[in-house]
């Protein structure tokens, strides 16, 4: 079994209630070691649920926002809220925040001033961030510039763009997370990047419950199926499998500050 980590999932998302614990479990069976679970998602009841999931369980860690769907609720109140949060030892980052002009949930403004709010939170709070970007490429470069990438740096998660966006946001000092999507034979942009990205800023992640991988696709994703995505990343580098585990198992562990997996067992 190839040791591998979860870097961006939602376990207290409403599709997991109940079944939180087994959904680990089955995660550690398929060699998962370590979890990063994201709050972000709607209220900060999410941020909440997810720190509480994190300190009951040795292997999972946290990350806390305002995801960009939900810009207009980026309140000074919100980050007041987070930043108590975040003095939880499980919290690994902040996040996710970033922009999305697919769906505009929130306008524009919101999202990019909730997205200057994060850059300077996790500054401040000496964390990376967690950046969600679809179709906005463009700009969220011009932002990130204008504010400053964090000391601590940060990962664009759930990565859609094609090569050359990947090679500005490396520059800037980003990681590049892999979802499920990388699976997909028609995500050919993605397919394309993924051999480029230096050895040492590779990730992959499930963003479950949401973009399960081939052969689940359609269904409810989960953690354990970050195997999928491992299995097509290492193909498409032209490298073994565990070594692919191993190495964004290496990346993950330095960009959040995680103890290494050896630790948990
Ligand atoms: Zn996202
Ligand atoms: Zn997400």
């Amino acid at each position: 079994m190839t040791a591998v980590i979860d870097t961006h999932c939602h376990l207290a998302d409403a599709k997991f209630r109940g079944e939180v614990d087994a959904v680990i479990e089955r995660a550690a069976e398929a060699g998962v070691l370590q979890i990063v679970s994201v709050g972000a998602i709607g209220s900060i009841e999410s941020d909440r649920l997810t720190v509480e999931i994190a300190e009951r369980h040795a292997n999972v860690f946290a990350a806390v926002g305002v995801h960009p769907h939900d810009a207009r609720d980026c309140t000074a109140d919100r980050i007041a809220a987070l930043r108590t949060l975040a003095s939880s030892k499980k919290i690994v980052a902040i996040g996710e925040s970033g922009l999305d002009f697919h769906y505009m949930h929130s306008s524009r403004e919101a999202q990019e001033q909730s997205l200057r709010k994060h850059l300077e939170l996790a500054a401040e709070l000496e964390l990376p961030i967690v950046i969600h970007c679809r179709d906005a490429e463009t700009r969220l470069v011009e932002i990130v510039r204008e504010i400053g990438t964090p000391a601590r740096g940060g990962v664009i998660h759930c990565f859609t763009g094609d090569t050359s966006a990947a090679r500005e946001f490396v520059a800037l000092g980003f990681h590049i997370s892999f979802s499920g999507i990388l699976t997909f034979k028609n995500a050919r942009a993605i397919r394309e990047a993924a051999p480029t990205i230096p050895d040492d800023r590779v990730m992959i992640e499930t963003d479950a419950p949401y973009l399960a991988p081939e052969p689940y696709r359609g269904k409810r994703n989960e953690p354990a199926y970050v195997v999928r995505t491992l299995e097509v990343l290492a193909q498409l580098r032209n490298i073994e499998v565990a070594a692919m585990g191993a190495q964004v198992i290496a990346n993950a562990s330095r960009l959040f500050g995680l103890p290494s997996g050896s630790e948990n067992q």
